[in-house]
């Protein structure tokens, strides 16, 4: 049974409510599973001495972090297909590793289940997570006590596309967690396997059902060859294309890039959140499409990128779609690409790359941005908002919230432990 801290205090030698403030000696009254107040230990106990209280010691209590794409299903594959890899051979191996049908339910439902675990062993509270098999992946989220939404993953190309109905209503197979922690969403998967009017009609249906889309896009620099003419790698000549026979002389063309394409068939019209993985290869023009829509997102997988070698082409335009207000965040993605799931690893990785972004500014695209694109009262520590948080061991004292998230992404340790609500998920508050 999780231990319940609901109406008391905790106590933290420090507490980072937000990128830009740090408390020290600091304390959060939790109460009904949201912080009823935070602010001065001293200050804090000496309103409310009838309070129950627990001190974490020498910690640093952060926000949980918020991981807003991912794919737990596929945490079998963790090591499986050595880096770097050529991405359509790394499809071809995804494939012929995928799990015999007698096997599949089970290796879906583990792989979830650990990954729920790890995402809590790093502090990580909520998820945006890809699935392509929602009958077996959201029972095991709805146990998991994490919170977030769960995408299900459609393709729907060529031959394909008249299962795009039963595909839809897949996707959408109901949560089974009681209190609803998760969300439904759909995930028309990407530019090279769903067709645009597939895209299209994935929009209308998930508009109409005040569903929130993620899509792959514009990971990959070839989408653009493909979308133009079905040449280079992702066309005919993917052996992809051989084993998965979808192709036929209907799909239609387009010639000006993933996100032109996607513009043109309406997936930022989608006025429900909208995350977009990776955005690797964007234009200043691309980008001017993004900016101004707040409920659009990006979510930049960092170790991803250095997987596949996306890195070597140069940084991520995210610092030109900062300053062009496109909210980016950071993430994962699946345990088939990057090493693990520790979101603050990621934030370090993408520091490496992009050294001038504030760590402050890197703590919030795994907080307070994420919480805002998937419409979670989580993200911060403030009253009112949900108490997930979790709790750091701290090496040194820090005087500023600057101090403090740069000390965390460099250090990047896994969390001592989390609590969702008031009650403790994973490891234990008094160390
Ligand atoms: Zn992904």
């Amino acid at each position: 049974m999780p231990v319940d801290f609901n109406n008391s205090i905790i106590h933290a030698a420090a507490i980072l409510a937000d990128a830009d403030t740090l408390i020290r000696d600091g304390a959060i009254w939790l109460q009904d599973g949201k912080i009823a107040a935070i602010g001065n230990w001293e200050d804090l106990r000496r309103r409310h001495p009838e309070l129950p209280a627990c001190s974490t010691g020498h910690s640093l209590i952060t926000p949980g972090l918020i991981n807003i794409h991912t794919h737990l299903e596929l945490g079998y594959l963790r090591g499986k297909i050595p880096g770097p890899a050529q991405f359509p051979q790394w499809v071809c191996n995804l494939f012929a590793l995928s799990p015999p049908p007698e096997r599949l339910s089970q290796t879906i439902t583990d792989s979830v289940q650990r990954g729920t675990e790890e995402c809590l062993q790093y502090g990580v509270t909520a998820v945006g997570d890809i699935t392509r098999y929602p009958y077996l992946t959201r029972k095991a989220l709805g146990r998991s006590g994490l919170r977030g939404i769960s995408f299900g993953e459609i393709t729907a190309m060529g031959k394909a596309r008249h299962h795009l109905q039963e595909r839809m209503t897949l996707a959408q197979t109901p949560a089974e967690d009681a209190d609803a922690r998760f969300g439904i969403g759909l995930s028309p998967h990407a530019p090279y396997s769903v067709e645009g009017p597939a895209l299209q009609s994935i929009v209308r249906h998930a508009a109409a059902a005040r569903q929130p889309l993620a899509m792959h896009l514009a990971e990959l620099r070839e989408e653009t060859d493909f979308l133009r003419n079905f040449s280079g790698p992702l066309g005919h000549s993917w052996t992809l294309r051989r084993i998965i026979d979808v192709w036929d002389n209907h799909i239609p063309t387009f010639a000006g890039g993933p996100i032109r394409w996607a513009d043109h068939w309406g997936l930022f019209n989608h006025t429900m959140p909208l995350v977009l993985a990776h955005v690797n290869y964007a234009s200043d023009d691309d980008i001017r499409l993004l900016a101004g829509r707040s409920h659009i997102s990006v979510a930049m997988c960092p170790r991803t990128r250095h997987y596949f070698g996306h890195d070597k082409a140069g940084p991520h335009p995210c610092l030109a779609m900062l300053a062009a207000g496109v909210r980016v965040c950071i993430a994962t993605d699946s345990a088939a690409s990057s090493p693990d799931l520790n979101l603050l690893a990621e934030a370090a990785a993408a520091h490496g790359e992009l050294p001038s972004l504030p760590f402050s500014t890197l703590f919030r695209m795994m907080t307070q941005w994420p919480a805002a694109a998937m419409g979670l009262h989580a993200g911060c520590l403030a009253p009112g908002r949900w108490a997930d948080l979790a709790v750091f061991p701290m090496l040194q004292i820090h005087h500023t919230a600057e101090d403090a998230t740069a000390d965390l992404i460099e250090r990047h340790p896994p969390a001592r432990a989390v609590m969702m609500g008031s009650q403790v998920v994973s490891g234990r508050l008094d160390g």
